[in-house]
């Protein structure tokens, strides 16, 4: 069997899009197939956006090895491509006795995985800290290294590296079936077959049904909403660490942080479903965020909430990620990538490699490899077009703001619309620009940002 590409990569999340890049600094043909229309529209877009140390992974698990190492990669990709990352550290809070008795096992847990940095102080130390905090925290522990990063320039920046080094971008291929032969895998999909000598299959919260598909049943995916409310930039003041409540069996709990926009959020819930689609907010959620944020940070409910949004976790039945190579069918299954997989991403990818060279893959890095991608810059601490005065002079389109809330320029959307990996709708635009995300949720840019997108649309076409 001749199969159009040497890997296909299923899933064009964070994970996926880490794979297909890795994977394409080889001479290898490699295919990267996402369902929807764009990447990074799935769990990717819709979570708190922290690029974990790992001091609270299980030690001796994958995660908490995927996670340490995966913090230095991104970190230092992040030098490279631009992507925004603020070192704001992080404080956790005990609250009662119990949670005050738990500080030096979190610690000593921290330090079992690779952490050496954190600190247990005293009430007077977390106040100091954090002025702002509820009345009543004990003590905390201290995350120096703990960061807030934007993570949907984290899944553009991996997939137009990917797509640079040449990976093909397949999207709007959702896989239905697939055949296995010995020579090579069809993979069944919405816009036609596609076929390879091996697939990754880092389809999220559907990867337990893609595992069906070449005969599986060893795990399920739950869905696992996590809700939050992102306040708007005059809180931010009030907040400039991540305040981190003691993790629970159920999750790392409800968290108060500031965000690489210039905003502060809070949350999220955690809550299991059975439908995988549920990314709507509930009344019920937003009403549990409310009162937890009242005792973290009474003065945060003061400040106006500018949007609420919510995320699925791709939980599964099974302590640890479960990353596992067929190498009979040529298949390798990346499932259970829950919590920190925006964290973890470049290590997964390192790790797959690694797990495809065991199983007999022969891997030859290609002799030039392009420059990683510099990527516009969204992070509100860092400079922006519209503040670019030289920018400006040399193209005044970047003088010319768009939207007013954000400060997105015309420049900057018709940049988005030519990028390598271009939007396919607004809402790709928004995730590339932040265009229509500020506080009047494009009440008032809506309109020009759509006749733009759509003209520069045309030009593409
Ligand atoms: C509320 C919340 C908070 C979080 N906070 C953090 C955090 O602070 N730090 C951190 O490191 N991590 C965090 N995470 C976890 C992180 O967001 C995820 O682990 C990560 O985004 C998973 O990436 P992924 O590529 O595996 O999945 P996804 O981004 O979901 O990508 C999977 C892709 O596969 C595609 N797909 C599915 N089925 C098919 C099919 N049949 N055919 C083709 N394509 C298919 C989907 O469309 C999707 O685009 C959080 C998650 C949530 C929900």
């Amino acid at each position: 069997m001749n199969t159009d590409y040497d890997i296909v990569v299923i899933g064009g999340g964070i994970v996926g899009a880490a794979i297909a890049r890795e994977l394409s600094g080889y001479r290898l043909s490699v295919a990267l197939l996402e369902a929807r229309d764009d990447v990074g529209d799935g769990t990717s877009k819709a979570n708190t956006a922290i690029l974990h140390t790992g001091f609270d992974a299980k030690p001796g698990t994958l995660e908490s090895a995927m996670v340490s190492r995966g913090y230095q990669l991104l970190s230092e990709y992040a030098k490279h491509t631009g992507i925004p990352v603020e070192h704001t550290g992080a404080i956790l809070v005990a609250w009662d006795s119990e949670q005050l008795d738990a500080l030096p096992g979190l610690r000593d847990k921290a330090v079992a995985n690779g952490y050496d940095r954190c600190e247990i102080v005293d009430a007077a130390a977390v106040y100091a800290a954090v002025p702002n905090l509820g009345p009543g925290a004990l003590g905390g522990l201290t995350v120096p290294d703990e960061s807030i990063i934007c993570t949907w320039t984290v899944n553009l920046a991996l997939a137009t590296d990917a797509v640079n080094r040449g990976t093909a971008l397949l999207r709007g291929h959702r896989v239905e079936r697939v055949d296995v032969t010995p020579d090579g895998t069809t993979l069944h999909t919405t816009a036609g077959p596609v076929s390879a000598r091996w697939v990754i299959n880092a389809a999220g919260l559907g990867a337990d049904v893609i595992d069906g598909l070449f005969g599986h049943t060893r795990f399920t995916v739950t869905p696992r909403r996590g809700e939050l409310i992102v306040y708007d930039k005059l809180a931010r003041p009030l907040v400039d660490k991540i305040v981190l409540p003691v993790p629970t069996a159920r999750g790392k709990g409800v968290l108060v942080s500031p965000t690489i926009y210039g905003n502060v959020m809070l949350g999220p819930t955690s809550e299991d479903l059975q439908d995988r689609t549920a990314t709507g907010t509930s009344e019920r959620g937003f009403e549990f965020l409310l009162e937890k944020g009242r005792a973290l940070m009474p003065r945060l409910l003061d400040e106006e909430v500018t949007a609420t949004y919510a995320g699925l976790r791709a939980a599964i039945d099974h302590g640890d990620y479960l990353i596992e190579t067929d190498p009979q069918q040529h298949y390798l299954l990346v499932g259970g990538i829950r919590s920190t997989g925006l964290t973890a991403g470049m290590a997964i990818a390192e790790h797959v490699r690694d797990q495809l060279i065991s199983a007999g893959l022969e891997l030859t890095a290609r002799n030039t490899l392009p420059d990683p991608p510099e990527m516009p810059n969204l992070g509100e601490a860092f400079p922006r077009p519209y503040q670019q005065t030289e920018r400006i002079a040399a193209d005044p389109a970047y003088g010319r703001i768009v939207c007013f809330c954000e400060r997105v320029t015309e420049g900057e959307l018709r940049d988005a619309c030519h990028a390598v990996v271009p939007p396919a709708g607004l809402d790709g635009l928004r995730r590339r620009t932040r265009a229509m995300n500020g506080r009047c949720q494009a009440f008032f840019c809506g309109a020009e940002v759509k006749t733009i997108f759509e003209q520069q649309l045309e030009q593409n076409s």
